[in-house]
């Protein structure tokens, strides 16, 4: 942490030392989300483009200066970060654009962008001396913390509370990782509550990223990534899917620190993506007033969020970088997740893919022009959620084994012309 100068409160401004386990500021309570300050000048004349390019180690561990964790503790060892950007013009000719960058972080060891942001809470957790980590979720927040604390062999356990309506795909993950699962008899809401009490009595380390202003930091590091991938030259536009808002405002974190020490010029505009049955932050962002916290309608799990914690730093994040928020159907959402994969091999999960529903309704409005560059990333893979992915799917062919039905089937359906 030789760059981090401290901690200050969005809400009233006061700043607090930058310890291991502060949360939120004291005076503003859960209106006082912390945010991680840097010394910019510090780290514009001690860190170079060439010296990052000569970095071995391509973790997120890569951007050390701009991560707000101490040189000396254990990393988890598990490959986070380092994930792929593709170039896609099939996907983005149906798109109506001449260009899209695609990154896949789906590709991350527990499989969505979430490790980033739960890489930096396991090393959070060691430094503020915690023998275990927990926080309530029943999706990717969890199953990340719960791996990345698991490759550090046995320093750190995981304690995770879910709903009871919690799907049993995503808590087979959490066991393989070996957590302490606790299944509350209640809604999300008691859920939440009975995890913060248990936190609060027994001094466990605190991942959940709403409160949390180091999750932040780690979940900027995929357009910290996507601007090197790029030689800093970064699209017109960079699109997300939003949920609790973290990983949108990570990404104005990144090209606010990128900007601040000089390896980039040229800002993005952000556009952030909801669904339809639970968009309370697109919601505020345009009605300029307080949030109102919604019901959570949709298929797109990780991002039904009815009452999210960081949308003040989201909203924030996209209104300085001239941006925009849109809502999708979950239908329109489905049909990407076929698009995406047919036209570019990647299969994420709705959440991964529900911000490209957002690209081609901008690109249709024409406020994001066909020769607009955009970049996206693919937040989760779509193997986590199977039963949603089925309704996406459609059918298989079933047949009995017999080459002529066979035959016949494929030139009912047009699969295979007669030669
Ligand atoms: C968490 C998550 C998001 C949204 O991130 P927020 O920080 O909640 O806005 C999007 N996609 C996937 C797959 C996620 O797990
Ligand atoms: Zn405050």
């Amino acid at each position: 942490m030789d760059y981090v100068s401290h901690l200050s409160c969005i809400n009233c401004e006061k700043t607090y030392p930058a310890e291991p386990d502060r949360y939120l500021c004291p005076d503003c309570g859960e209106e006082g989300l912390l945010e991680v300050e840097y010394d910019y000048q510090k780290i514009a004349s001690s860190w170079s483009k060439a010296e990052l390019a000569a970095e071995k180690d391509r973790r997120i561990w890569r951007y050390g200066p701009l991560l707000p964790v101490e040189s000396s503790t254990r990393r988890p060892p598990l490959r986070v970060g380092d994930t792929p950007l593709y170039q896609s013009p099939d996907l983005a000719r149906e798109l109506g654009l001449e260009n899209i960058w695609l990154k896949d972080d789906g590709l991350n060891p527990t499989g969505s962008l979430k490790d980033r942001a739960s890489a930096i809470a396991v090393v959070k957790a060691l430094e503020a001396g915690a023998r275990v980590v927990a926080c309530s979720s029943t999706g990717n927040a969890a199953s990340s913390l719960a791996g990345n604390a698991a490759s550090l062999g046995g320093l750190l356990e995981t304690v995770i509370f879910v709903p009871e309506r919690a799907p049993g795909g995503k808590l087979v993950q959490l066991l393989i990782y070996g957590a302490t699962v606790v299944s509350v008899q209640g809604t999300y809401e008691e859920t939440y509550f009975l995890s913060r009490d248990a936190i609060n009595k027994w001094g466990w380390y605190n991942r959940n990223a709403g409160i949390n202003p180091y999750q932040v930091e780690g979940k900027k590091t995929s357009v910290l990534e996507m601007a090197e991938q790029l030689d800093f030259n970064l699209p017109d536009w960079l699109v997300f899917s939003v949920g609790d808002g973290c990983t949108i405002a990570g990404a104005w974190k990144a090209l606010q620190d990128l900007r601040e020490i000089g390896f980039i010029d040229r800002v993005p505009r952000l556009l952030g993506v909801q669904a339809e049955g639970c968009a309370p932050i697109t919601e505020a962002f345009y009605s300029g007033e307080e949030l109102k916290v919604t019901e959570e309608n949709t298929v797109a799990d990780s991002i039904a969020v009815g009452n999210p914690r960081n949308y003040k730093k989201a909203i924030r994040g996209i209104k300085r970088s001239q941006g925009e928020m849109v809502n999708v159907s979950d239908e329109e959402t489905y049909e990407m997740m076929r698009l995406l994969g047919r036209t570019a091999g990647i299969f994420g999960e709705p959440a991964g893919v529900a911000g490209l529903a957002g690209i081609k309704k901008m690109v249709d409005r024409k406020e994001i022009g066909s020769r607009d560059e955009v970049g996206f990333v693919v937040t989760g893979n779509g193997l986590k959620d199977i039963d949603n992915a089925r309704q996406a799917a459609g059918r298989v062919i079933e047949i009995e084994p017999d080459l002529e039905l066979l035959t016949q089937t494929f030139a009912k359906k047009g699969i295979i012309k007669d030669e």
